[in-house]
């Protein structure tokens, strides 16, 4: 039923004369998504003030929209699509390492003890679970959740001021500007809700990976010959040592968007109001409602948090190749989100984007570049991969506007965790691994994680470039992961 309307483009029609679903993928890819996806792809863009959706080669099911799918709204906002990991990113830091200083596997190891002692993984983990780590109480926390990588949060923490510069968005305040507001509310969540507590023991969570599919990998940089230009004004260093984080805004994020959940059903169910497509995933509310501006609070908040977790894991892990390589520089080339709804000019007005499980491309000369440093290249685009097969590093083209300024934000799951339990061999991962020289931390890696759990990504990223979407500027090729 999908229209095929140029090399790695689709449209998939939904109906009542709504535009139709904008599709990213090869014949292959297309192939891939399961009729759930396309289900929930359709719900979304028929549901409530949404005004487009895209698909992207990453798509598979997910919470209410998919995973790997981009939903624009001018008047609603929907925190399914934003998810419960809000603002859940990816960074990469650079270091002035030349690669064979990490050939070695004893170093390689003593670089994963340094890291670990540092940046915990696993549910639940925080400071406590790591020795070196850098603690922050409750005052802090507060300022962090409030004002986000502010000047005077990253001074207390001890990270370079600069970094503010290199993040997608380095703070997030309320809908009326003001990160009073969001102080005013969380004032407010500790007294009445009775537990500030609880989210205090959330603030001992920054600094931390978390678990499932979040990591810390170290990469050598290999670039593309004709991007070298780019690739210099981005920071990138060939054939050098770069560090790729992928974590969000772990428990704190986490109980925000739950409570959010279980508020905003509780209106719907009260109003007697229908859930699109009968899916409480896909509860919403108009922006401009008490309820629509609480959610964009808690969200905000629940992004500040996840903007400090990732330059704070940034420091520790340079502080950790410092502790084996003294006098290394690192610098943070991008830190960009793919859970997140953001304010863009789509289509000649200002809408929310909601990325789940997607990539902001912002080409050279997009309004919201303007004054920033990537004005006049676009900014860098993190894609992980896989740690067999690698990752990217893109920049979009003009033609990203076509997919509301959006790509994919990885792979994307081929196989369900318990599919991929059950079909892909240990030995059989491991000795895929050994063959392409990545170690890990974990005794056995996890199956529901191996790479094979995952598309092909050289596919995917023969998607974006045949949709004319974004350009390769480097590959990252992994030499050792961190997982939980
Ligand atoms: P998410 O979990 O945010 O939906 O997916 C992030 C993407 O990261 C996946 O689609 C997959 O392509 C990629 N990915 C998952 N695990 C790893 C890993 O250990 N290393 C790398 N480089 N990529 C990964
Ligand atoms: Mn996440
Ligand atoms: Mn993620």
């Amino acid at each position: 039923m999908m229209t095929v309307t140029g090399d790695a483009l689709a449209t998939l029609p939904v109906g009542d004369d709504l535009s139709p679903i904008t599709v990213i993928g090869t014949e292959p890819i297309r192939q891939s998504f399961g009729g759930e996806t396309l289900a929930q792809a359709i719900n979304s863009r028929r549901a409530p003030g949404v005004s487009r959706v895209v698909l992207n080669p990453d798509a598979h099911v997910g919470y209410g929209a998919p995973v790997g799918c981009v939903m624009v709204s001018p008047t609603h906002i929907y925190p399914g699509p934003v998810g419960v990991d809000i603002k859940c990113s990816m960074s990469l830091l650079q270091m002035d390492l030349p690669a064979d200083a990490i050939e070695s596997l004893p170093v390689r190891k003593k670089l994963i003890r340094a890291i670990c002692k540092r940046v915990p993984t696993g549910a639940g983990r925080g400071q406590r679970h790591a020795p070196k780590s850098r603690r922050v109480d409750g005052k802090l926390g507060f300022q962090i959740a409030t004002e986000g990588a502010s000047k005077q949060v990253l001074k207390k923490l001890g990270i370079s001021k600069s970094w503010a510069d290199a993040c997608e968005d380095a703070s997030h305040t309320a809908p009326d500007g003001s990160s009073d507001t969001l102080a005013a509310r969380l004032e407010w969540m500790g007294r009445t809700r009775d537990k500030l507590d609880r989210i205090e023991s959330k603030y001992r969570q920054l600094g931390s990976y978390g678990g499932g599919n979040h990591f810390g990998e170290a990469e050598v940089v290999q670039l593309v010959d004709s991007q070298r230009d780019l690739a210099a004004a981005f920071g990138l260093k060939a054939g050098c040592v770069a560090f790729l984080s992928h974590c969000g805004s772990r428990g704190f994020g986490h109980d925000l968007a739950v409570a959010q959940f279980r508020s905003l059903k509780t209106v719907f169910q009260k109003q007697g109001l229908a859930f699109p497509a009968g899916d409480p995933q896909l509860v919403y509310a108009p922006v401009d409602s008490p309820e629509g501006r609480d959610y964009l609070c808690d969200m905000a908040m629940g992004a500040n948090f996840a903007t400090v977790n990732h330059l704070l894991i940034n420091d520790l892990v340079l502080e950790a190749f410092r502790e084996v390589f003294p006098g290394v520089r690192g610098d943070l080339i991008y830190f960009i989100s793919h859970n997140i709804a953001r304010q863009e000019p789509i289509d000649g007005q200002v809408q929310w984007v909601h990325r789940k499980g997607a990539t902001r491309a912002l080409p050279a000369g997009h309004s919201q570049l303007v004054g920033t440093r990537f004005e006049s290249t676009g900014h860098p685009i993190l894609l992980p991969g896989n740690p067999r097969d690698g990752s990217s590093v893109m920049v979009a083209n003009a033609g990203a506007a076509a997919a509301a300024f959006s790509v994919n934000h990885g792979a994307g799951r081929r196989l369900s965790r318990t599919k991929a339990k059950k079909q892909l061999v240990q030995h059989e991962i491991d000795q895929g691994l050994a063959e392409h020289d990545v170690i890990s931390n974990c005794s056995a890696y996890p199956r529901d994680e191996a790479p094979d759990a995952y598309k092909d990504f050289q596919e995917v990223l023969r998607s974006v470039r045949q949709a004319g979407l974004a350009e390769e500027v480097a590959r990252l090729k992994a030499k050792f992961v961190i997982k939980d």
